[in-house]
């Protein structure tokens, strides 16, 4: 550990998420308030090792605060963000990106212009170079289904093959936690179920943990190990999505919501 390195390696960090415990992420009272609105609102979450978690709710219960509280993009206004034995509550994003915190955000956040292999080698430079460059690049066109539009520019692409980039583009940096915002929204079925795929595959294949926020119940059906339902900035449930699904108190936060 450098002199250098900003995060705190306190003793709760090191207790609620290092060496010894299977969990990679913790929450305490996090906390986000935007004037007078509590958008998230004392949030203790934690993520497993390796785990694929969902996260829904209503329009408005505060899904995308979280994420990008966790991302950095926006700064808690109290508590704890603990990952990997370190409090990274005060980290910059590029920082949590460097530690392994990889995010595809709801909004597209590719490079229009440039072709996929271009996109793809952004993220790539950061963590190879010569042969295993080449190589890595290679390997994530094959596996995100996208070798034969490596020279296609990224804005000629179908919404899938551009949802299937970012993620690519994503994983170029071996994460060990990925949080992906609304991934399959207005994608077909077919290129839902693609999605679907390639995120239980991250999971139990290469062991990154994942958060997706996603209102497609069949997809999250589909994927998810557990969900957690958020409501009001709170943690409304936690549990199988049977269990989750068929909860009455559930089914009423979802009332009067069209979708
Ligand atoms: P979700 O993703 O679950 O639909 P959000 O996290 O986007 O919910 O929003 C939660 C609440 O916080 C909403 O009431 C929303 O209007 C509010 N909110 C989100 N971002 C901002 C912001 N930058 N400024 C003010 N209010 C915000
Ligand atoms: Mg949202």
């Amino acid at each position: 550990m450098g002199a250098s390195d900003p995060t705190v390696m306190t003793t709760q960090a090191v207790d609620e998420t290092g060496e010894g415990s299977s969990r990679i992420l913790q929450t305490r009272d996090l906390r986000k308030e935007f004037g007078g609105l509590t958008a998230t609102d004392d949030v203790d979450f934690s993520l497993e090792e390796g785990e694929l978690r969902c996260l829904i709710g209503p329009n408005g219960a505060g899904k995308s605060t979280f994420l990008n509280l966790l991302t950095g993009q926006l700064e808690p206004t109290a508590g704890a963000i603990y990952y990997d034995g370190h409090d990274i509550t005060d980290l910059p994003s590029y920082e949590r990106v460097d530690r392994g915190i990889s995010m595809k955000f709801q909004v597209p956040s590719i490079y229009e212009g440039l072709t996929v292999a271009q996109n793809l080698r952004i993220p790539l430079q950061q963590v190879a170079d010569g042969d295993a460059f080449e190589a890595r690049t290679s390997e994530i066109l094959e596996r995100f289904d996208l070798l034969a539009e490596h020279g296609t520019v990224a804005s000629n692409l179908s919404h899938g093959q551009q949802q299937r980039l970012e993620i690519g583009m994503a994983m170029a940096l071996e994460p060990n936690l990925m949080l992906l915002d609304e991934p399959v929204a207005g994608l077909s079925v077919e290129e839902t179920a693609e999605i679907a795929d390639l995120l239980r595959e991250i999971s139990d294949d290469d062991g990154v943990a994942l958060i997706v926020i996603e209102h497609d119940i069949d997809f999250v059906e589909s994927i998810a190990d557990r969900v957690t339902v958020l409501d009001q900035g709170s943690i409304f449930r936690e549990g199988t999505i049977e269990a989750v699904e068929n909860d009455p108190e559930v089914k009423r936060i979802y009332l009067g919501e069209d979708h």
